[in-house]
């Protein structure tokens, strides 16, 4: 008998409030949810439900309040914050709205900044993102500066840089808001192809309905609760099916 996957991510009755007394504001109301290895999960939910906070959390650039978040078995809440930045580096790759790229640094080097963070040495670093840039279809701009590159053009460099250092769980915060129809497609359908060829995991925050078919999995949220998926929400691909065997009991 196989023993199922430990869970990338687990979260049980999430709390969290910013500020207190009569300014405090309830962003997460006890989230459960559970995300598994190699699955690419979409979360979705209108403007202000909480699904930054939440990812934030996963991603340990946020405290949680209360009850319990555990990435790849490590209790995220009660983690010390001088253990943070070292966890971060080695198991967690991002990719937010605002692509965050280094102005002064071409396409390239912001691809190898994780890795070079990481102790690569310079000349290796540019090698692999060189690499991941000829992945998501950049062969031609790895010395490009990104106020050369498209919008679109900036989110595949931010893409390759988020799975760089190949980390067990990749957060994209709206990676599609600043992107046309077609574009925004584009770059999902290399974010899961990326997901699904490494094995990674990655959670997509996103309330563009366009892209929700790129999705192994829909969580929605609302005003910080994890709810059932709107009825007539357009669902995932067949091609989710490869998660099939990691759900079904052994
Ligand atoms: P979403 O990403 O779904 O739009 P957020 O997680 O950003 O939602 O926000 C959830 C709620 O928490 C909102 O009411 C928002 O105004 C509030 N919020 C977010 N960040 C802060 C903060 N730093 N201080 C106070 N309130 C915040
Ligand atoms: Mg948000």
């Amino acid at each position: 008998m196989t023993s199922a996957p430990t869970p990338v991510v687990e979260c049980r009755g999430l709390t969290k409030v910013y500020g207190q007394g009569d300014t405090a504001v309830h962003a997460l109301r006890g989230v459960d949810l559970v995300v598994q290895p190699g699955e690419l999960l979409m979360l979705v939910g209108p403007s202000g439900c909480g699904k930054t906070t939440l990812i934030s959390i996963i991603a340990s650039v946020l405290d949680g309040t209360e009850g319990v978040c555990r990435v790849l078995g490590h209790d995220i809440l009660h983690m010390r914050e001088r253990d943070k930045p070292a966890f971060r580096l080695q198991h967690l790759g991002f990719c937010f709205q605002a692509f965050n790229l280094n102005p002064c640094l071409s396409a390239a080097e912001n691809v190898a900044v994780p890795l070079l963070i990481g102790g690569w040495r310079y000349g290796r670093a540019l090698a692999r993102s060189r690499e991941l840039l000829d992945q998501v279809g950049l062969a031609d701009k790895v010395d490009a500066m990104p106020e050369q590159l498209s919008g679109g053009q900036q989110q595949r460099v931010a893409i390759a840089r988020a799975f760089a250092q190949e980390p067990d769980l990749i957060v994209c915060d709206e990676p599609t808001s600043a992107l046309d129809s077609t574009t925004g497609e584009k770059v999902l359908g290399l974010i899961r192809d990326m997901t699904h060829s490494t094995h990674r995991s990655v959670i997509v925050v996103t309330h563009d309905a366009r892209i929700f078919r790129f999705a192994d999995r829909i969580v929605a949220m609302e005003d910080g609760r994890i709810v059932p998926l709107p009825p007539g929400t357009p669902g995932p691909t067949p091609a989710a099916s490869h998660l099939t065997a990691v759900a079904a009991p052994s």
